[in-house]
């Protein structure tokens, strides 16, 4: 040890004020009563973002989001029914998000569902179908909260931004799946649309980001976790060798939110425990 260490005073940490990172924000999660989207709204609540929680189907479990948030959270919170894909009901929930709330600060376009075949079977209600929810819905969602961020512009008393959008699209925007094309062509492009976008919209202090799931534990892919074999399976293709659980989307997802993370624009953040590491070359391929 080095003699001149010796007699340092003790550090004494200060006293740290709680942080809230997005204290005073206003967010919208889109299907947000279930999985990923739910944990998402929670931890955005925890940081201090009010939040509306979008819902196609399953009522109760938005409502009882909403009263578990405003309970735990001290924030104000509601739940409202809408089906991203349509370009009205998603006009309307903007509407009434900035009838209640004044305006958006946070929107994460998080909706999404899988309807898997093999490509020769596969048909076209299947493809349009996750199109329309997963690449439109996220479309029509952008569109308009940007026209509500450039109306708006930055409130400094609030962040140094005019507005984000944290587009949820996966690890298969980048690695193909087999018997799952729809799903896919549908999160490579979530990658293209939030890149131009962000590129569009940065000059006017607007930040466009993708969060990138792995495999996390939600309703979308029980069969790839539920059984011990399903899970030992999975885990050849997570070098980190666990499951994802919402939080550590909710959590990224929060931070990337806040102005802590305001030089970041334009770019996918992979939360996959190393998925898209090529794990099968980890032993020499
Ligand atoms: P989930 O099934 O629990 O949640 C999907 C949510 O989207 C539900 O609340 C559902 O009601 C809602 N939804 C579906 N269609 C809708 C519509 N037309 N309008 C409004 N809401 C609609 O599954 P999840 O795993 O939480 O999925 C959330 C997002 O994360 C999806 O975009 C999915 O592609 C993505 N994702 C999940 C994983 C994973 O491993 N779980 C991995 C990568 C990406």
């Amino acid at each position: 040890m080095n003699e001149e260490n010796t007699n340092l005073p003790n550090v004494v940490m200060p006293v740290c004020p709680e942080v809230k990172m997005l204290k005073g924000q206003k967010a919208l999660i889109t299907g947000a009563n279930s999985g990923i989207g739910k944990g998402v709204a929670i931890e955005l609540a925890k940081a201090g973002a009010d939040v509306v929680v979008n819902y196609r189907g399953g009522e109760q479990a938005a409502i009882e989001l909403v009263e578990q948030i405003k309970t735990n959270c001290g924030v104000n919170a509601f739940a409202y029914q809408a089906d991203v894909s349509n370009e009205n009901d998603v006009k309307a929930m903007f509407e009434k998000m900035i009838n209640e709330f004044g305006t958006i600060d946070i929107l994460v376009n998080n909706a999404g569902l899988q309807k898997d075949a093999p490509i020769d079977e596969m048909t076209l209600e299947q493809w349009n179908t996750v199109i329309n929810v997963n690449l439109t819905g996220q479309f029509l969602c952008a569109r308009e909260a940007i026209k509500e961020f450039k109306r708006r512009g930055v409130r400094e008393e609030i962040s140094v931004a005019a507005g984000k959008i944290i587009h949820i699209s996966s690890v298969h925007e980048v690695i193909p799946w087999a018997g799952h094309a729809n799903y896919a062509a549908s999160k490579g492009g979530v990658m293209l649309l939030m890149k131009s976008i962000a590129q569009e919209v940065a000059p006017f202090r607007i930040r466009v980001n993708n969060i990138s799931p792995g495999a996390i534990r939600t309703p979308i892919n029980t069969d790839a976790w539920r059984t011990p074999a399903a899970y030992n399976d999975l885990m050849k293709l997570i070098p980190y060798k666990r499951i994802g659980e919402v939080e550590d989307i909710g959590r990224a997802a929060a931070w990337l939110a806040s102005d802590y993370a305001d030089y970041i624009n334009g770019t996918s953040i992979y939360i996959d425990g190393g998925m898209t590491l090529y794990p099968g070359f980890a032993t020499g391929g």
